[in-house]
Parts: C-alpha cells; sequence; structure tokens
C-alpha cells in the first residue's frame, strides 16, 4: 500500500503476519522516482510474496535490516534468493541473521533461514545508504538490541524506527541483547536529534515524532 508520495520519493507499507502467529510487523519498501530503485526495509514474512508484491514497484537494490529479530528478517533469505542485492545492518547485529538465540526464533513462533556471508554490508553509526539518489543517514540506537539501528531520510524528513521508538511507547528492552540504559540514551538521542519528522515504526501506526515525545518519555521514566 502506497503511504507516502513525494516528488523524489514512494514509500509504501506492507503489514505482514508472521507465519500463524497473529504477530504483525512492517515491512517497508522505499522507492527513489528518479532511478526507480528500491530498499526493502525489515523483510518480515515469506520472502516469496514480498517479491511477488515489489514487482511493479521498482528494482530492488538492497534490502535494510533495522535489527535482527526474526519477525522482521524471516522472509529475507527468500527475497533475495537468485538476486545480487546487498543486505545492510548494523555489525552489532550482524549475528542475529543465523544465531537463533539472538533472533529470538523461538519467541517470535517462526525459522529464519540463513544467508550467504558475503551478500551482508554492515554498517555503524552515521553511515549513509543510498537507495539510487535517495540516501538513508544511519543512526545506531541500541536497546532493543544491541545492533537496532533508525534510518534518517533529511529531504523527506522521515524516520525508519524499526522497534526503538513507536506510536507513544518504545520496544521491549528485556530480550536477549537489549539494554534498558542504553534504550534511555537512544531515546534522548533520538529526541534531541529530531523535530517535526513523521515516523515510521516497525509495528503500529506510523505517527508525527512530537506527539509521542512526552508519553515515550513519561513512559521509560516510569519503567526504568
Ligand atoms: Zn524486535
Ligand atoms: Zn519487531
Amino acid at each position: 500500500m502506497l503511504i507516502k508520495e513525494t516528488e523524489n520519493i514512494e514509500v509504501y507499507l506492507y503489514e505482514i503476519e508472521i507465519e500463524n502467529t497473529g504477530h504483525i510487523t512492517n515491512t517497508y519498501v522505499l522507492k527513489d522516482k528518479k532511478t526507480n530503485k528500491i530498499a526493502v526495509i525489515d523483510p518480515a514474512f515469506d520472502g516469496n510474496k514480498i517479491k511477488d508484491k515489489i514487482k511493479g514497484v521498482g528494482e530492488l537494490e538492497c534490502v535494510i535490516i533495522t535489527h535482527s529479530h526474526a519477525d522482521h528478517i524471516a522472509g529475507l533469505a527468500d527475497l533475495i534468493k537468485g538476486t545480487n542485492v546487498k543486505v545492510y545492518i548494523h555489525s552489532l547485529d550482524k549475528e542475529g541473521l543465523w544465531n537463533t538465540i539472538f533472533n529470538e526464533e523461538q519467541v517470535v513462533g517462526t525459522k529464519v533461514k540463513g544467508i550467504d556471508d558475503d551478500r551482508v554490508c554492515t554498517v555503524e553509526d552515521e553511515v549513509e545508504i543510498k537507495v539510487g539518489d535517495t540516501s538513508l543517514l544511519v543512526m545506531h540506537t541500541p536497546g532493543h538490541t544491541q545492533g537496532s539501528m533508525v534510518l534518517f531520510n533529511e529531504k523527506e524528513n522521515i524516520l525508519f524506527a524499526g522497534d526503538t521508538i513507536f506510536k507513544n511507547s518504545y520496544g521491549r528492552t528485556d530480550l536477549i541483547t537489549s539494554n534498558n540504559e542504553l534504550m534511555g540514551i537512544s531515546l534522548d538521542r533520538i529526541f534531541n536529534k529530531f523535530q517535526n519528522i513523521s515516523v515510521y515504526p516497525g509495528h503500529g501506526q506510523m505517527f508525527e515524532l512530537e506527539d509521542s515525545k512526552r508519553r515515550i518519555k513519561m513512559l521509560y521514566a516510569f519503567n526504568g
């Protein structure tokens, strides 16, 4: 479903149920209109179905993983099979592409198929990922996982946030590579850096950051 269109980009959202768990993850497609290149952000489940959905959208250039939980990568292997697209992930979350403890396969209730190591391109804080002529700035935001990242497009003022922030809440910090203290630092960093941006989270509705800041801060203070 097309959810945003500007002169330069299109953003598509696919709300995908992970197998038959009832658990829904947001898979996004970002398209650079000038070059017709697209990136899939978090191929949640069934890579073959995602492949079908993006057929008419544009040419797949890369896949970007906000963090390596099973509900964000279960569609990855089938999606990239037979292509040579790159897979971007933060270095600290790379292991979760194969390690079933790190990717919480059991909690999520789906199996993750591994991919070849040479397809993976690790990124760090402040690195820029190019999708055609559109760039996404990586911001490392550990907390939910040790290598969680959010992706900022300055021109359109949008942020793909994975499971770091949601509308009026933030990601769980009780999982295997979570760290609640680092989550607090990451939330502060996001709140200080960004004003008036639209956020596309890994679950639930998109939202305006300003509308959620106070609630998220309160919730963190209360839980932390
Ligand atoms: Zn997660
Ligand atoms: Zn998730």
